[in-house]
């Protein structure tokens, strides 16, 4: 473990005004988020993430969201966006995708109870038959 202490770190300042300790692969060097050179790049993937709008069709969203974290991993692979951002990008992706699944099984769950409900219906309309139509819907 003496081994990562001795790793050399970024000396950039974080937010909240202490000294960034991100490895980094050289003494001297800043990490992706204050390397000022790297700032451009920051933007691109910032709005990148901002893409991520919540309107318009689950399915194509999902698509969309898949897309882009393809997108991402190649990034990440050819080394155009380091893994800690892609590992930030990746879950928020991934978080959103899993909300996409759980509105999925509520609208099915919903549209199931209704068809159950609708069959119960039609169910009863048929043994009620005989007793008139007016019978049809009641729930006595
Ligand atoms: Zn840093």
């Amino acid at each position: 473990m003496s081994e990562e202490r001795n790793l050399p770190r970024c000396s950039g300042i974080t937010s909240s005004g202490t000294r960034c300790e991100r490895v980094v692969s050289y003494e001297g060097e800043l990490c992706y988020s204050h390397d000022p050179t790297k700032a451009e790049e920051r933007k691109a993937t910032a709005s990148k993430a901002g893409k991520l709008s919540r309107k318009g069709n689950p399915v194509e969203e999902v698509v969309a969201l898949r897309a882009r974290l393809d997108e991402i991993l190649n990034d990440v692979l050819e080394g155009e966006i380091s893994t800690g951002i892609g590992q930030v990008a990746a879950t928020i992706i991934g978080t959103s995708l899993r909300s996409f699944e759980v509105e999925r099984k509520q609208k099915e769950y919903t549209e199931l109870a209704e068809k159950v409900e609708e069959l119960e219906r039609m169910y009863r309309y048929r043994r009620e038959d005989t007793a008139g139509p007016f019978d049809v819907g009641g729930y006595s």
